[in-house]
C-alpha cells in the first residue's frame, strides 16, 4: 500500500511527461519484476513516440516513429484496442529487445474509457503475481498522462497558461496554500496542501479520518477567526500528516477575498511551526526550570543564613586569598566593629582579626587539608575577657580540586578550660586529702595498737585484780570465821563464865566480824562476777517461797526495826526461772537496804504478775530517805552511795545494788528502782516466768 501511495505521490508531484513515464516504469521494475518496459506517448495525434524505458539500452533516445495512420501496425493495432492485448512479434529493433509475447496496454484516463488513448506501455515476463498491481500501475500512468494531456490542452489558450503558471507557482511552494469558500470547501489547493486535505479514491481509511480531521480542524479554525474579524487573521493549528499520522503545528494566516459571484473566498497560507513550537515550550519550560532554580538557591540561601546564625560558635569563611567573605552574627561580634564603637573595641577587633588571618593563612600554607584544627585566643571586644577558642577548618573545593572556600568553626574553651584547672585543683586537693587520711590512718593504726597493748594490760590487771581480791577475800575469810568461831564460844560461856560489861564487848566484836565477813563475800562476789567464774544453776522457783525464805532470814533485823513489815504475793503466781540462792541473795539485799534507809514508816513486799511480759515482779517497797533523781542511776555502779556518811551508820561498802543488778542480769531478770527524796523508795526485780524464755 505504502508503495502505490508512492508512486501516486510521486504523479501526482510532476507535470512532466517524461518524468511520469519514468516514475511509473521504475516503480514497476522494483516493485512488480517487470525487466523490460517501455511507453510510447501519442505526439501531435499523430504518432507514436517513445518517452520512457526500462531495461532496454538506448532505445529512447533512437527515434523510432510509428504513424497512427499505419493502420496495420501492432502497436497501433494495441492502442485502439480498448483492454491490453498480447503480441508474439514485433519489427525491429522492438522485436529484438523484448523477450515473447509482450504484453500491450494502452494508456487512457478513467473518464474517456473508449476514446483514444493518450499512450501505449509494452512489457513482458510479467509474473501472474504481479499482474493486477501492474494493471493499476497502468491505469494510473494512463491517468496522469490523461492529466497531463489536459492540463496541456487548458496551456494552449492564455488564461490556462496563466493557471498552469500559477498552479506551478504554487505548488513550487513547500507550506500549504488553499483557497477555501466560507465553509471551508476546497476551492483550489497546492500540492502541499493536498497532501493534507484530500484523499485519493484508494486512499486508506486511516488516511480517509486524517484528511477528514483536518478539513474539520481547518473549517473550525476558519469559521472563529478569519469570518469573525472581517480581515487577514493568524492563529495556530494544529493538523494530522496523514502519511505519518503525527500531529504538525501549523500557523494559519487566514485573508478574506472578495470575489462578486462567489461570495467570500478565504486565501489560507499554513506554515509549519511544529519545531518553532516545540523549541519555544522548551525555552519557555527551560526558563521556568530556571527560575524554581534560582527561587530554591535563593530559598537555600535564606535557610542557610538562619542555619549558620543560630549555630552558637562563631562561624567564618575566608576565600582562597584569606580574606573573610561570609560570617554569622556571633562571629561578627568578635571580627567587626560596630558604628561607633570605641578606639578600645575596635582595636581589639582588629587583634582578633589579626589572630584569625594568621590561623587562616596557616591553613592555606598547609595545602588547606580536608580539615585543619588549631588553638588561639580571642578577646571579647566589649568586656575585654580572653576567649580560648578551638578552630576548626574545612576546605571546600572544586571537583577539580581547586580551593574555593575555608569555613572556620570557632569553639570557645572558656569552659573547657576552667573546667580543665578545676580539675587540676580538685586533683591536688584529693592528692592532700589522700596524704593527710593516709597520715590519720597511719596514726590511728598506732593508737589502736596503743589502746590494744593498753586493753591487754588492763584485762591482765584486772585479772590480776580478781585473782588477788579472790585469794584476800579466801585469806580474810578465814581468820574472821575463826575470830566469829571463837566469840561465840566466848559468849555461850563454855571456856568459862564472863562478866556482864565483856558479854557487851564480845557481842561488839561479833556483830563487827559479821559485818566484815559480809564485806568480804561481796568483794568476793564481785570479784568472781567479773572473772567470770561465777556459777549460776537456773531453775523452778517458787516465788511465794521464795519471799518467805527471804522474810524467815531476815527476821531478826526485821523485829529490831520497829517498823511495820509485811509481804503479800499475788495467789496463784506462775513458776519463775531462776537460780534460788542468788535471787534470794537479790532480794535479801534489796530488803537489807530499805530497812537500812527507813527510820520509820513501814515497808512491803509484794509478788504480782507483770500484764504486758511474761515476768513476775517482786518489788520492795519503803517509805524511807529516798534517793535523790540524779542518783538514781550510779548507785547500781560499784562502790556507789548517796551519802558515805550514811555507810558510817549503817555500814555497807556500796557493792549491793551492783552485785544484784548483776546477777539479776544473768539470770535473764531485771531491777528497776523509782524513789521520791523522803518519801520512799521502791526496788523492783522481774524475773521470767519458768519456760518463757524458748
Ligand atoms: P550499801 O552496802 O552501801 O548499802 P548498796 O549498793 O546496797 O550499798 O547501796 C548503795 C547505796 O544506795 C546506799 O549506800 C544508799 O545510799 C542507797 N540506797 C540503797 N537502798 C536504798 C533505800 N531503800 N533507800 C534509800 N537509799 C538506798
Amino acid at each position: 500500500m505504502r508503495a502505490r501511495l508512492a508512486l501516486v505521490e510521486w504523479l501526482l508531484a510532476t507535470v512532466d511527461l517524461q518524468q511520469s513515464a519514468g516514475f511509473a516504469l521504475e516503480w514497476l521494475a522494483r516493485h512488480c519484476d517487470v525487466p523490460r518496459t517501455v511507453c510510447f506517448s501519442v505526439a501531435d495525434g499523430k504518432r507514436l513516440m517513445p518517452t520512457a524505458e526500462m531495461g532496454l539500452g538506448s532505445l529512447v533516445s533512437t527515434d523510432v516513429p510509428v504513424y497512427l495512420d499505419d493502420q496495420n501496425h501492432p502497436l497501433v493495432v494495441a492502442l485502439r484496442r480498448a483492454a491490453p492485448s498480447r503480441l508474439n512479434g514485433l519489427p525491429p529493433p522492438l522485436g529484438a529487445a523484448f523477450r515473447r509475447p509482450i504484453d500491450a496496454f494502452p494508456l487512457r484516463g478513467h473518464a474517456a474509457p473508449d476514446g483514444t488513448a493518450n499512450g501505449l506501455l509494452l512489457a513482458d515476463s510479467i509474473r501472474p503475481e504481479y499482474r493486477a498491481d501492474v494493471h493499476w500501475a497502468v491505469g494510473v500512468l494512463g491517468e496522469q498522462m490523461a492529466r497531463l494531456r489536459s492540463r496541456d490542452v487548458l496551456a494552449e489558450t492564455r488564461f490556462g497558461r496563466e493557471r498552469l503558471l500559477l498552479m506551478g507557482t504554487l505548488n513550487a511552494v513547500t507550506d500549504p496554500i488553499l483557497l477555501t469558500d466560507a465553509e471551508g470547501r476546497l476551492i483550489v489547493a497546492n500540492t502541499v496542501a493536498e497532501r493534507f486535505f484530500t484523499a485519493p479514491d484508494d486512499a486508506s481509511d486511516g488516511l480517509r479520518q486524517a484528511v477528514a480531521l483536518n478539513n474539520m480542524l481547518f473549517s473550525a479554525a476558519l469559521s472563529s477567526s478569519a469570518l469573525d474579524s472581517g480581515g487577514p487573521s493568524r492563529r495556530e493549528l494544529v493538523l494530522v500528516d496523514a502519511s505519518e499520522g503525527s500531529d504538525l503545528l501549523f500557523e494559519l494566516l487566514s485573508t478574506p477575498l472578495r470575489s462578486g459571484s462567489d461570495g467570500t473566498v478565504i486565501a489560507s497560507v499554513l506554515r509549519n511551526v511544529t519545531d518553532l513550537g516545540r523549541a519555544t515550550r522548551e525555552i519557555r519550560d527551560s526558563y521556568d526550570r530556571l527560575r524554581l532554580a534560582q527561587a530554591q538557591v535563593r530559598d537555600q540561601g535564606r535557610r542557610l543564613d538562619l542555619i549558620i546564625d543560630s549555630v552558637a560558635d562563631p562561624i567564618l569563611v575566608t576565600d582562597a586569598a584569606g580574606d573573610i567573605a561570609l560570617m554569622n552574627a556571633r562571629a561578627e561580634r568578635l571580627f567587626a566593629a560596630q558604628a561607633g564603637a570605641s578606639s578600645d573595641v575596635a582595636a581589639r577587633v582588629h587583634g582578633n582579626a589579626a589572630r584569625f588571618s594568621s590561623f587562616a593563612s596557616g591553613v592555606l600554607a598547609s595545602g588547606a587539608q580536608e580539615v585543619s584544627r588549631g588553638e588561639m585566643t580571642l578577646v571579647d571586644p566589649r568586656t575585654n575577657v580572653p576567649m580560648p577558642v578551638e578552630a576548626i577548618a574545612g576546605a571546600v573545593l572544586t571537583r577539580q580540586g581547586e580551593l574555593i572556600w575555608i569555613v572556620t568553626i570557632l569553639h570557645d574553651r572558656t569552659e573547657s578550660v576552667e573546667r580543665a584547672l578545676l580539675y587540676e585543683e580538685v586533683k591536688r586537693a584529693s592528692l592532700e586529702l589522700e596524704e593527710r587520711v593516709r597520715v590519720a590512718t597511719r596514726e590511728l593504726a598506732e593508737q589502736n595498737e596503743t589502746l590494744r597493748r593498753q586493753q591487754l594490760e588492763l584485762e591482765q590487771a584486772s585479772a590480776l585484780k580478781s585473782q588477788f581480791l579472790a585469794n584476800m577475800s579466801h585469806e580474810f575469810r578465814t581468820p574472821l570465821n575463826a575470830i566469829l568461831g571463837y566469840t561465840q564460844i566466848l559468849l555461850q560461856g563454855i571456856s568459862g563464865t564472863i562478866a556482864p560489861g565483856q558479854r557487851g564487848n564480845l557481842a561488839s566484836i561479833d556483830a563487827n566480824a559479821r559485818q566484815m565477813l559480809s564485806l568480804v563475800n561481796e568483794v568476793l562476789d564481785l570479784s568472781r562476777i567479773e572473772a567470770g567464774r561465777m556459777p549460776i544453776s537456773l531453775t523452778q522457783v517458787d516465788v511465794a517461797e521464795l519471799i518467805e525464805s527471804v522474810m524467815t532470814e531476815l527476821r531478826p533485823l526485821i523485829e529490831q526495826s520497829n517498823l511495820a513489815v509485811t509481804a503479800e504475793a499475788a495467789p496463784g503466781l506462775p513458776p519463775i526461772e531462776a537460780d534460788q540462792q542468788k535471787a534470794r541473795q537479790i532480794l535479801v539485799n534489796l530488803l537489807t537496804n530499805a530497812l537500812k534507809f527507813t527510820p520509820r514508816g513501814s515497808i512491803c513486799v509484794r509478788a504480782r504478775r507483770l500484764p504486758q511480759r511474761p515476768a513476775v515482779a517482786v518489788a520492795v517497797q519503803d517509805t524511807g530517805i529516798g534517793i535523790p533523781t540524779g542518783e538514781l542511776k550510779s548507785i547500781f555502779e560499784d562502790f556507789r552511795q548517796v551519802d558515805s556518811s550514811t555507810s558510817r551508820e549503817h555500814g555497807g561498802a556500796g557493792l549491793g545494788l551492783s552485785i544484784s543488778r548483776r546477777l539479776a542480769e544473768m539470770m535473764g531478770a531485771d531491777i528497776t528502782v523509782h524513789s521520791q527524796v523522803g518519801k520512799g523508795s521502791t526496788f523492783t526485780v522481774s524475773f521470767p516466768l519458768a519456760g518463757a524464755r524458748s
